[in-house]
């Protein structure tokens, strides 16, 4: 049977393998800061003492801050990694060109489009995350738990018939969540647009009754209303396979607005694949 390393956690070679490792990643970052004029600074900025995701976050991008700040960039504003010391690789040359300050140095110590990471900061972090690696499990589990208690108790939208339902603020928004206030003001709208609301135990759906279609509100982002669009398969169930569509209803408009809705219905249906091609 196949073992990988992971099976193998408690081999005494591989335990004795990382912790060689571990070390030599120590030694590598803490050369590479010796050879810094400013030490000090840039080693305090380099260690990690957070307890929490949000603070490692925070740090990862202070010390990015902090290498940025000490680069010492030439008349046309290039510096090599004040850490790795390499640089930019040009064309038709051997020779490599310092990093646009800050652009392009900042692209490199985070490993970002066609520039290789800083090989000492990816160390830095690794080891930072290593570290790192019990508390961030165990936030997670708790984030998890508070979720589920949440989901028990509640409100939650249907918005995907083939998804869980969402709570209020699970949303990739800026602008956030409606108060309950904000909430009854769309679901009017809603109404007026002909949607019925379904509540289910704790489960909320606010659904446009159709034929074809099944055709859902996202009322939950602050300043719009989002309109999704399920194909259904011959049974009437939500098709899993097929593409599906939505456009957003923002809450500014307010002239022909049943008009601008029809309107908008007809074309996000008439886009999806299924329908390509059939007359209206
Ligand atoms: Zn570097």
């Amino acid at each position: 049977m196949k073992t990988t390393l992971t099976d193998r956690t408690d081999d005494p070679i591989i335990i004795s393998l990382k912790s060689e490792l571990e070390l030599l990643r120590y030694q590598l970052v803490r050369l590479a800061i010796r050879s810094l004029p400013q030490e000090t600074d840039l080693y305090n900025a380099l260690i990690c003492r957070c307890e929490t995701k949000a603070q490692f976050y925070q740090w990862q991008h202070d010390a990015i801050a902090a290498v940025i700040g000490i680069a010492a960039p030439d008349a046309q504003g290039r510096a090599h990694c004040p850490l790795c010391k390499e640089g930019r690789q040009s064309w038709g040359s051997y020779d490599d060109v310092g990093y646009a300050v800050p652009d392009g140095l900042k692209r490199h110590l985070l490993g970002e489009g066609k520039s290789a990471q800083c090989s000492i900061l990816k160390v830095v972090f690794d080891l930072a995350q290593d570290r790192m690696r019990p508390k961030f499990d165990e936030e997670e589990r708790r984030e998890h738990e508070a979720n589920n208690a949440r989901r028990r108790t509640e409100r939650l939208y249907q918005i995907d018939p083939s998804s869980p339902a969402k709570l209020i603020d699970d949303l990739h928004s800026l602008r956030g969540a409606r108060n309950p206030e904000q909430l009854k003001w769309a679901e009017t709208r809603l109404r007026m647009l002909g949607f019925e609301s379904d509540l289910s135990g704790n489960v909320m759906t606010y659904r446009l009754p159709h034929a074809e279609f099944i055709i859902l509100a996202d009322p939950r982002e602050l300043g719009t209303i989002e309109v999704r669009i399920y194909p259904c398969t011959p049974t009437g169930k939500p098709s899993r396979l097929a593409a599906w569509t939505r456009f957003p209803l923002p809450d500014p408009w307010k002239n022909d607005l049943p008009v601008k809705f029809k309107k908008l219905l007809e074309d996000a249906i008439i886009s999806l694949p299924s329908r390509r091609g059939v007359r209206r």
